[in-house]
């Protein structure tokens, strides 16, 4: 089977799977997304979605943030991980989105990775999930989905992306990227598992592969035995 087949066959399991794909973070315009995806960094979204309301409850848009200060964010998101560094971030970034784009969050990629604390994942999942632009943000479960899957080597989030950019359609970018989300905190455990019962690897896991898990596996058992 070539990887563009392997890829296709991928693709149908998914929109069987995940037919729907709502978006995880809770928000109400790109502002609150692109708040929210720096908050979701290390953290659960339902974290994320636990403490958003009281922070846009107090401050909806970027000037009334600015205004908000950085030790009143802290305070209000003080449950999520990395409080600190992400209030700051969301402070600045808030700060130059009025200063240097009239209070708007831009749509365009370059823009939003000079703000404060948004890197290129968070840029790219407001480029697509606020704007409707393609994007395949690559995140730890789709960076490993795709190893395991054979369709990238799996040295770099960088050459996942770049990967998986070639071998999907670019208009199926945005709706795979949250399917493969979706597949990994459905199907994969945080420990051992069974390739075999698996929707996916069961077929498309190189032998290679099989054969380190099952020696993993393994090695687990005799653990627990001993
Ligand atoms: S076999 Fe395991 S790692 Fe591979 S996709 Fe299925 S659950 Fe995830």
């Amino acid at each position: 089977m070539t990887r563009g087949e392997k890829a296709g066959r991928i693709q149908a399991i998914l929109d069987q799977l995940f037919p729907e794909t709502p978006i995880p973070l809770a928000h109400h315009d790109p502002y609150s997304l692109l708040v929210a995806v720096l908050l979701s960094a290390q953290t659960t979204d339902k974290k994320v979605n636990q403490v958003t309301p009281a922070l846009f409850a107090a401050a909806s848009d970027p000037a009334a943030m600015a205004a908000l200060g950085e030790a009143r964010i802290r305070e209000i998101v003080r449950e999520v991980g990395l409080a600190p560094q992400k209030a700051r971030a969301i402070e600045g970034l808030s700060r130059m989105l009025v200063e240097a784009h009239a209070g708007r969050v831009p749509s365009d990629l370059e823009a939003l990775e000079r703000l404060p604390g948004v890197g290129h994942k968070t840029a790219s999942v407001v480029m697509s999930q606020a704007f409707g632009v393609p994007a395949f943000p690559v995140d730890t479960h789709i960076h490993r989905l795709a190893a395991r899957w054979g369709l990238s080597d799996g040295r770099s989030v960088e050459r996942t992306e770049r990967d998986l950019k070639r071998i999907f359609p670019r208009e199926d970018w945005n709706r795979l990227h949250l399917q493969m989300i979706y597949f990994g905190r459905a199907h994969c455990p945080a420990r051992w598992h069974r390739l075999e019962d698996c929707p996916i690897c069961s077929w498309a896991a190189t032998k290679k592969r099989m054969r380190e898990e099952a020696r993993a596996n393994d090695a687990l058992r005799q653990r627990r035995r001993g």
